[in-house]
């Protein structure tokens, strides 16, 4: 679980971790916010590398898109 606020109006989102680095616009002002990391204990070598690469992959699908948060906050 991700937990930030706009930088904008401040309003509170807590998100799951697959919103990480994406952006989002907020619901009060309208205004887009990247959404943050999670912060994760360091991990061994193991597959992170992979799954970093697959993260890259993803987020540059959605750099041209700002979807709307779906949540309840
Ligand atoms: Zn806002």
């Amino acid at each position: 679980m991700i937990k930030f606020d706009c930088s904008k109006c401040g309003r509170s989102y807590r998100v799951s971790d697959q919103y990480a680095g994406k952006r989002v616009r907020c619901r009060e002002c309208g205004i887009v916010n990247t959404i943050p990391a999670a912060k994760r204990e360091p991990v061994g070598c193991g597959d992170s590398v992979t799954a970093y690469n697959n993260l890259l992959l993803e987020l540059s699908k959605f750099e041209k898109q700002a979807p709307s948060l779906e949540i309840d906050s």
